[in-house]
């Protein structure tokens, strides 16, 4: 054996898609067998399994299954009719797609702060983006929370802010389906939730998919014609400008398989999770869950003050173990967000975080052997 492939033998994934893959195996090559049987690949009867079996997941009384988690938000956006003059408050430290979709609807993000502890959106900046939006003349109709790297962002706090605000309040769990806040199921707390099924996330598929859970009888009704050119009852009957936006049924079928193993695998998240925390609070600070919720763990992600972040990625690559930087740059300091308006008092937490913040390899399949190699690496390049 040459020197690389001992290397690629010890070589850890971030997230193990494949491990996934393996454990599926026939169950998933069979559920798209069925589907290139019946040929009913768009529309097909698994799309409407899948959104029974979502919906009854996370309590939510509809679940309607579209292309991808951009397209999940941006259809609750264009359902919502929010577009010119509006302003819909969101995070700073998150993907880009949070505020990506309010821009594509012709409204303007505000961003807000978030907490130093859980990297969600802090209610009280975002009460202050509110004031923002109304002193640049733009009238505040929504806020975007994210449920960052599997963490329920508090809820209860958001729903005040948007109380007291009239805003809707259409929650980005693109990274958290799965996790619970105070008994509850992310899906069944705010007026929308979107989800994203992307490959990495916690539940994936193997292309691009996602889905809107929503108890709104006519919102669940506005996006399903939505996703369909904005469709009538009839076909041919255009009721409204809509958008492609459909899940495919072999996506739907592979979910299906995917979601009877979900719970299970969320455990196994929960364990690992555990287990690093357990053994890296000592040497770095690492995340806490909010009372009363539980997170999925799309990520595990630790903070390192003093810029010895940098160290410990370099430390780790050697060994072959992947680290990643989510996010390195606040969205108000990218090229394309950079013109949008920020809450007033600035987003110093956002700015920070991003100076702070790493992610070790973090999926279902981490086994203890493996945990352990990694939590051994990072003990030593921190202590050294
Ligand atoms: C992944 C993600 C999205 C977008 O989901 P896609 O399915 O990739 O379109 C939106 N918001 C957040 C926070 C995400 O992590």
């Amino acid at each position: 054996m040459n020197q690389h492939a001992r290397l690629d033998a010890r070589a850890i994934p971030f997230i193990d898609v494949a491990a996934q893959r393996r454990r599926l195996d026939r169950a998933v090559d069979e559920a798209v067998a069925r589907v290139l049987a019946h040929c009913q690949f768009i529309e097909g009867p698994e799309v409407r399994n899948l959104e029974a079996e979502l919906a009854a997941f996370c309590g939510a009384r509809h679940a309607v299954a579209c292309s991808s988690g951009t397209d999940a938000l941006r259809l609750v956006l264009m359902a919502w009719a929010i577009g010119p003059g509006d302003a819909v408050i969101c995070p700073a430290f998150t993907f880009c797609a949070t505020a990506e979709v309010v821009i594509l609807a012709g409204a303007t993000p505000i961003f807000a702060d978030v907490d130093a502890e859980t990297f969600n959106i802090d209610p009280a900046s975002g009460e202050r983006a509110v004031a923002t939006a109304k002193k640049l003349g733009l009238k505040p109709r929504a806020i975007i929370p994210v449920d960052l790297f599997g963490r329920p962002a508090d809820h209860d706090a958001i729903a005040a802010v948007a109380a007291a605000h009239g805003l809707l309040v259409l929650d980005d769990a693109a990274q958290s389906f799965g996790a619970v806040y105070k008994g509850r199921r992310l899906g069944a707390l705010a007026a929308a939730t979107a989800t994203s099924f992307f490959p990495a996330k916690p539940l994936g598929c193997y292309g691009d998919g996602g889905a809107v859970f929503t108890d709104d009888e006519v919102l669940a009704a506005r996006l399903k014609s939505l996703r369909v050119h904005g469709q009538g009852v009839d076909k041919y009957d255009a009721e409204r400008i809509g958008l492609t936006a459909r899940l495919d049924t072999i996506q739907a079928a592979i979910l299906l398989e995917k979601l009877k193993i979900f719970p299970e695998e969320i455990a196994a998240r929960n364990r690992a999770a555990q287990r690093y925390s357990a053994a890296l609070e000592a040497v770095a600070t690492v995340p806490r869950v909010g009372d009363g919720a539980t997170s999925v763990w799309a990520q595990y992600t630790i903070r390192l003050a003093g810029g010895r972040r940098d160290a410990l990625a370099a430390a780790l690559r050697v060994q072959s173990i992947p680290t990643a930087i989510y996010y390195a740059k606040p969205l108000h300091r990218q090229a394309a967000y950079r013109r949008f308006p920020v809450a007033a008092g600035g987003l110093p937490v956002s700015e920070w975080l991003a100076e702070e913040v790493i992610s070790l390899p973090m999926h279902a399949y981490l086994d203890e052997p493996v945990q352990d190699r990694i939590i051994a690496a990072v003990r030593a390049a921190l202590k050294g």
